[in-house]
């Protein structure tokens, strides 16, 4: 069974559904900028690195449940998918719906699917193989993402190298849910899209990469989506990852971002963040600095 990570927001419960975890990044493959700081372990803290001293990149979604919706955020690589250009992801067969059901949610329980981007490893659960097609695996759900994304993979002059496997995914994994009629998209621009919920356009790791802020009593908790890859980019925010698409959008929306997580009160929430995957984060004398969040019922973070 997968451990429990879970965070209580006002009367929302946020847990972490566990698909998989990427190690084979070593951290100056990952940020090229930071070769200098691998050995630094304020940086690269070693519990966040795997034994073999790489980075640690989590796949997962965030369960949402406030009594009354049921919210997943982001929905990992999925199974069964033909991947030819991301191995990494090539017809896997996590345990994801049995994570979910560990937490006591059906797929039909599901009420909305929130999307901050449509990369291979987000949309992946967004569907699944129904003999020869892929179906919507939450058939009572409405899956909310950018429409700005949805149509920049569905241009066929995006079609480059670097955007082939999110044409792929944009196939199996979002057209189904069109085609069902389950989709609703957004503009993001920051404005409640539904109750407490924001899609904040964090462009950069991918052409209309979103953050999604969901307001509670308690505060903010704004998941970040892939704005960053790991903790080293609190501390230097300026660092991209090798997969951030335009280097430039993508510094400016993870300032914008952890400025936003700096407000007292908020949780962010990573989409790859090794550890517990969730952080509180302050000013620093550089950049910022981070904490790990305090977790639900556990007096250790
Ligand atoms: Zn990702």
């Amino acid at each position: 069974m997968q451990e429990r990570i879970r965070y209580q927001m006002g009367k929302t419960l946020i847990s972490r559904i566990d698909e998989l975890q990427l190690m084979s990044f070593s951290p100056s493959k990952l940020f090229p900028a930071l070769a200098a700081e691998v050995e630094d372990e304020r940086i690269f803290p070693r519990d966040l690195l795997s034994e073999d001293g790489n980075i640690i990149l989590s796949c997962h979604s965030w369960l949402l449940q406030d009594g009354t919706r049921t919210i997943l955020v982001d929905t990992g690589a999925g199974a069964g998918k033909s991947r030819p250009f991301a191995p990494y992801f090539e017809n896997l067969s996590p345990p994801f719906l049995e994570n979910l059901a560990d937490h006591g949610v059906k797929p039909e329980d599901v009420d909305l699917v929130l999307l901050t981007h449509l990369h291979v490893d987000h949309v992946g659960w967004n569907t699944r193989r129904d003999g020869d097609e892929f179906v919507p695996t939450f058939p009572n759900a409405k899956y909310v993402f950018c429409a700005d994304e949805y149509a920049f993979f569905s241009n066929p002059e995006n079609l480059i190298d670097r955007h082939r496997t999110s044409f792929m995914a944009r196939e199996d994994s979002v057209d189904p849910v069109v085609r069902f009629g389950q989709a609703l998209m957004i503009e993001a621009n920051g404005a409640e899209v539904l109750s407490g919920i924001r899609f904040i356009p964090t462009p950069g790791h991918s052409p209309f990469h979103t953050s999604i802020a969901l307001a509670t009593d308690d505060g903010e908790a704004l998941f970040a989506g892939d704005t960053l890859h790991h903790q080293s980019q609190v501390v230097y925010p300026d660092v991209n990852s090798v997969f951030d698409a335009d280097p430039e959008r993508a510094r400016a929306s993870r300032k914008l971002v952890l400025e936003r997580a700096a407000r007292p009160g908020t949780i962010m929430f990573g989409a790859h963040l090794a550890g517990t995957s969730a952080i509180q984060v302050s000013k620093g004398e550089l950049g910022y600095r981070w904490l790990a969040a305090p977790r639900h019922g556990s007096t250790d973070p």
